[in-house]
This record gives structure tokens, C-alpha cells and sequence, in this order.
């Protein structure tokens, strides 16, 4: 029996996760953690009976126990109830699907504990490659992507041994947005980029694919996995979303992943790794797809992706500052204050203006994050 931890359990990767759960029938839930939605917690509590559960909102853990005062669930909150998760005894995955950089500290403390981590909270990576890497390797702790782009690249790596990847091609289906120019993208509304043509997600990502500064976060954290350097990672705009990404040799061979778009593919990938399971769902008809076809990303509309190139080149503290510029400008975008475009023009002044640190340690990078809400708070 596989035992596992949910952090970010009611979110769009969190409830699939939960859903592999139920279709598999032999992996235990030992905890699950959320935001603030006592509703759909309280549900994933009676359904798969965790010992111990965490909501951020101290408000919403008090609700969510007196609505299970007649179970023996432990209730926590707040930051400490995340780390208590992440360290505690009694499983070994810990999938980590909250949003955002909230997730650094627990990532960290679960590597510290030993655990495998199943990770599809990109900006952990993003901005605490350089201190989560190492650390894990130290521990010999597997880091298995859930993104499906990585788990896609982990899946072309097997059994390849020590050869050499020449070249990373990270597909991009391009988003709702794909073939427009600036001009075009100036009134767009908060509805038009939520909807994703191919994917359904979380609407904090949903937002960055239709940017592309998802799959700008999405360059910066394969370089961390698979260990390359940013020039070795092509983005490729394949609108079919068929392919879900690719690895070149130094011969020339290349291997990849294909599917259909369908995230419970890489999460049940991550959680029986090497094995695995069947899955139900929809499988690709090659004749019904007719043809795939390969673009080139437009990075001046999207200069979020040419950013997350230039935070990459600049290395230290510079993917801390995309990073959280983007969070904050994604959630002024989702209250409707700030217009699409600001977006990446909020990233960009952050990046040149944040104090440069080179190796940031884990209070530098979290003080980064302050520095750059602060610098957008007094602008925006
Ligand atoms: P969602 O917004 O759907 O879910 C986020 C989850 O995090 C929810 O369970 C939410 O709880 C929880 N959460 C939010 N704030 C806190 C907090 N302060 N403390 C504890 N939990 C919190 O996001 P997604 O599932 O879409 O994305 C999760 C991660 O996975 C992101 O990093 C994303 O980039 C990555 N990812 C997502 C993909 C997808 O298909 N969705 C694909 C690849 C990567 P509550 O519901 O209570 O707010």
C-alpha cells in the first residue's frame, strides 16, 4: 500500500490526485491540506479519512473541526500545519499542489524528511532550484515532475542511462492568445484568458499560459530537473497539445512523450513510478488528428517567455523576482485591476529594480518576495 500526502488537495491537480486515489483502491491518504475550502476538505476527510489535515486560514480549521467533531481527524493551520504535514511520519509521497511560492518551506522540510516528492508546484523550483536540488540529492530523495512538459522529458529519459541530452523541446499549445500581436491584446478580458483551449486548470496557471510565462517557469524548472542549461531548452508551439514534450540526443534521436491532455497521466506516472497503471479516459485516434503542427513562439507579444530567459541568464535572486512579479501581477489581473499586458511589464520592473543577491539563501529569497510585493503595491 502506497502512502501518501496531499498539500493543495481541493485544487484543479490536488482533487485529480484524489481521483487516481479512488480509480486505484491501494493507496492510503495520510493527510491533505487546502486553502480555505472547508466544504470540499471536509468531503476529501469523510472520503479518504486522513489522520491529519491542514486549512492556511486559522478561521476556516476552527469551522472545518466543528464539522468533524464526530471523526478523530487532527486539525491544523497555518504555515506550521503544512510543515507538520511535510515532516510528519506514516507515508512517503508528498504531492506538492499548492500554488505559488507558499510552497518552498514544506518542499524543503519533506526533502529534509526523507520524503519522495511529487511536484506540480513549479514556482518551488523556480525560485529555490539552487537550495532544493542539492538537498535532495544529498538525501537521495526522487523529485518526480507532475507537470505533464516534465513528466513528458522524465518519461523520454528512461532508460537512457548516462547519454547526454543535447536538447530539450518543451511544447506549448500557445494558449487562448496564440497569433495575436500586442495591438491586440490590450483589451482582452479576464473571461477571454481563461479559457484555455486544450487544458483545465487552476486559474492562477491558466492565466500564465495564456501569458506564457508558465512556460516561461516552465524553461527555469526543467533546467533544474534535468539538469541543462537554458540555451538547451527549446519552447515549441504545438497547438494540438499531442505531444507533450520531447528530449534530443547527441545523436540526433529524439524521444517523446504523447497523449492526450489529461493530467492524470503524469500525477499517477509520479505516484507508481517506474510502474504503470491503466487509466481510463479518452486515447489519442491518429486519424481523427489528421496532422500535428510546430511553431515558433512569438516572444515579443509573450515577453513573459523572454524574460524567463533573461531572469535564467541572470541567475541569483532574478527568478525570485519574475517569479513572485508574476504571482502578484496575476492576482491584480484576477480582481480585474491591472489590464493583461501589465502583466509582464510588472515582471520586468521587478527584475530591474529588486536588490541583486547571487546565492540566495531561503530568508533572501522569501525577503525578495516582500521586496518586489512592496515595490508593485506602491505602483499598482
Ligand atoms: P488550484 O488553484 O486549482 O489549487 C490550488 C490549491 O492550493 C488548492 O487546494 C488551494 O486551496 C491550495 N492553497 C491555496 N493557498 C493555500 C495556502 N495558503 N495554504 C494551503 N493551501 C493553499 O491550482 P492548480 O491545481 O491548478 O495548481 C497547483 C500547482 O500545480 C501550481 O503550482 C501549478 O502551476 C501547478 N500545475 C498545475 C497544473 C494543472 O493542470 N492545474 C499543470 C501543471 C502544473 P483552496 O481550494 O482552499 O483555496
Amino acid at each position: 500500500m502506497k502512502r501518501i500526502a496531499i498539500l493543495g488537495s481541493t485544487g484543479s491537480i490536488g482533487s485529480q490526485t484524489l481521483q487516481i486515489v479512488r480509480e486505484q483502491g491501494d493507496i492510503e491518504v495520510v493527510a491533505l491540506a487546502a486553502g480555505q475550502n472547508v466544504p470540499l476538505l471536509e468531503q476529501q476527510i469523510r472520503e479518504f479519512k486522513p489522520k491529519t489535515a491542514a486549512l492556511w486560514s486559522e478561521e476556516a480549521a476552527k469551522e472545518l473541526e466543528s464539522r468533524l467533531l464526530d471523526t478523530d481527524v487532527k486539525i491544523l493551520s497555518g504555515m506550521e500545519g503544512l510543515l507538520t504535514i511535510a515532516r510528519m511520519e506514516g507515508y512517503e509521497i508528498l504531492v506538492t499542489a499548492v500554488v505559488g511560492m507558499l510552497g518552498i518551506r514544506p518542499t524543503m522540510a519533506a526533502v529534509e524528511a526523507g520524503k519522495t516528492i511529487a511536484l506540480a508546484n513549479k514556482e518551488t523550483l523556480v525560485t529555490a532550484g539552487h537550495l532544493i536540488m542539492p538537498m535532495a540529492a544529498e538525501k537521495g530523495v526522487p523529485i518526480l515532475p507532475v507537470d505533464s512538459e516534465h513528466s513528458a522529458i522524465f518519461q523520454s529519459l528512461n532508460g537512457e542511462g548516462s547519454n547526454r541530452i543535447q536538447r530539450i523541446l518543451l511544447t506549448a499549445s500557445g494558449g487562448p492568445f496564440r497569433g495575436r500581436k500586442r495591438e491586440e491584446l490590450k483589451n482582452v478580458q479576464l473571461e477571454d484568458a481563461l479559457k484555455h483551449p486544450n487544458w483545465s486548470m487552476g486559474r492562477k496557471i491558466t492565466i500564465d499560459s495564456a501569458t506564457l510565462v508558465n512556460k516561461g517557469l516552465e524553461v527555469m524548472e526543467a533546467t533544474w530537473l534535468f539538469d541543462v542549461r537554458p540555451e538547451q531548452v527549446q519552447v515549441v508551439v504545438h497547438p494540438q497539445s499531442v505531444i507533450h514534450s520531447m528530449v534530443e540526443y547527441e545523436d540526433g534521436g529524439i524521444m517523446a512523450q504523447l497523449g492526450t491532455p489529461d493530467m492524470r497521466l503524469p500525477i499517477q506516472y509520479a505516484l507508481y513510478y517506474p510502474n504503470r497503471r491503466p487509466l481510463s479516459g479518452k486515447r489519442i485516434d491518429f486519424f481523427e488528428l489528421g496532422a500535428m503542427t510546430f511553431e515558433k513562439p512569438d516572444m515579443e507579444t509573450f515577453s513573459g517567455l523572454s524574460l524567463a530567459y533573461r531572469a535564467l541568464k541572470e541567475g541569483g535572486n532574478i527568478p525570485t523576482a519574475y517569479n513572485a512579479a508574476n504571482e502578484k501581477a496575476v492576482s491584480l489581473f484576477l480582481q480585474r485591476k491591472i489590464a493583461f499586458l501589465e502583466i509582464p511589464e510588472i515582471i520586468q520592473g521587478s527584475m530591474e529594480q529588486v536588490t541583486y543577491r547571487k546565492t540566495p539563501a531561503l530568508d533572501e529569497i522569501l525577503e525578495t518576495e516582500q521586496e518586489v510585493y512592496q515595490w508593485i503595491e506602491s505602483r499598482w
